[in-house]
């Protein structure tokens, strides 16, 4: 995942353009996506797919043709979306359009103009105290005109209809954490999901930002109702604890099984109950869908220093931070994939469990994972009812220990699958 990142890390990406692409085909090699092409103006809800953005070049030169702030040194340097320009002006002609942070001299800043006919350059606070009075040529190689909005999609279908939703936007030009963290992870996690078994279908998408979600959910609408349990991924390879933003609806089944695989890892986590700021979460959630989508992802939204600066680069992301995050996941979507629900055949008084030769003596107080307890739980309240997670929740052992009591009982003939119960 972090050699894929590094990979992805140079190319300027944006909401639109080639940059996107040429990432998306990148993953295309690690993953059968398909890469979806909607032209600029399409109506997507309150929405307008935008004009298409292409950079090749942009610099800042002196008096003495030297390049001051150069584009191919870093893309962060220019304000997404920034309109073409090749001008001769003062400092002060030049210093509205230039963003820097006072309070980090060698980081840039990232800046978007999305929705104003503008531009302008990120810069370090260094390189903006270095420059002097004086002429300089101001150089965007940009073109702003109809295109598309590129997406990719990958449909691994299960044996039923009913789907899991993954979605990680891929935006951003070379930030790791935003953006990239969940890119990577969301293409491991299908490559891995690819090879197994599976009831439900899972729907993989790298979308840009805000205006991808919106375009995906305007072009299938009519296939959301499939979407049974969702998953945002965004800022997975920080070394803060893995994050988990609840769904709008607080208690869906991808809430409590993203809860309870956290709880079992025994590492540190964090739950957050929903709100209407974060990332793609903010449409898949919005009242008029309303979708069992929570997020993962670790350090809070926007508020670590290095957001949306040239500090969230390859080192601030750690390998082992992606690999717990895809872990975690597809443990996630195995709890989800095996959270059945049975029906104790001998209901009545405890069942004989030593003359079947399956009696297990209970252990010591508070162990999670004691068979000879766990199946106590599921003998009492496998009434058709409760499931695996539900029995796990209730019981405080893990899905694990849960899983296995139900697996042994159910070969001893004390337990059957009880018939599917229609969701709520
Ligand atoms: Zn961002």
């Amino acid at each position: 995942m972090h050699r894929l990142m590094a990979e992805l890390y140079p190319i300027c990406r944006s909401i639109t353009g080639e940059g996107m692409r040429q990432s998306l085909r990148r993953i295309q090699q690690e993953i059968p996506l398909k890469i979806e092409e909607v032209p600029s103006g399409t109506k997507v809800f309150d929405w307008t797919v935008p004009r298409e953005w292409n950079i090749r070049d942009a610099y800042i030169k002196d008096a003495s043709g030297n390049r001051v702030v150069d584009f191919k040194a870093s893309n962060l340097h220019v304000v997404g979306y920034s309109i073409p320009i090749n001008m001769r002006m003062t400092l002060a002609e030049l210093r509205p359009h230039l963003h820097s942070l006072a309070d980090r001299p060698d980081w840039i800043p990232y800046r978007t103009s999305y929705n104003l006919e503008d531009w302008g350059f990120c810069v370090t606070q260094r390189q903006l105290e270095s420059l002097r009075d004086g002429e300089y040529q101001v150089v965007i190689d940009s073109t702003l005109e109809p295109g598309h909005l590129s997406y990719g999609e990958l449909l691994i279908p299960g044996s039923s209809s009913d789907e899991i939703l993954v979605s990680s936007h891929a935006c951003h030009p070379s930030l790791c954490n935003d953006n990239l963290s969940g890119v990577v992870v969301g293409a491991a996690v299908a490559q891995a999901i690819s090879s197994l078994p599976k009831f439900f279908s899972y729907r993989f998408l790298f979308v840009p930002g805000t205006i991808g979600a919106i375009t995906w959910l305007a072009r299938n609408e009519s296939k959301t109702g499939r979407i049974k349990h969702g998953l945002v991924l965004s800022g997975l390879g920080d070394r803060s604890p893995l994050t988990y933003k609840k769904s709008r609806r607080g208690n869906a089944e991808i809430d409590r099984a993203v809860a309870c695989v956290l709880r079992d890892s025994g590492n540190d986590f964090r739950i957050k109950e929903f709100s209407p700021h974060g990332s793609d979460e903010r449409q898949y959630c919005s009242p008029g869908f309303n979708l069992p989508v929570g997020t993962l992802s670790r350090a809070p939204y926007g508020q670590f220093p290095e957001y949306h600066t040239s500090a969230d680069d390859l080192d601030f992301v750690s390998a082992n931070s992606l690999a717990e995050a895809a872990e975690t996941i597809l443990a996630a979507f195995d709890l989800l994939e095996n959270n059945r629900r049975y029906l104790n055949e001998l209901p009545k008084c405890e069942p004989h469990l030593g003359k079947r030769g399956i009696y297990k003596p209970i252990g010591h107080a508070g162990d999670k994972d004691d068979l000879g307890m766990a199946m106590l739980w599921v003998l009492n309240l496998s009434d058709g009812e409760h499931s695996v997670l539900d029995i796990a929740e209730r019981s405080g052992m893990t899905f694990a220990a849960i899983q296995g009591a139900a697996e042994l009982l159910l070969t001893s003939g004390l337990l059957q699958e009880a018939p599917a119960v229609l969701e709520k």
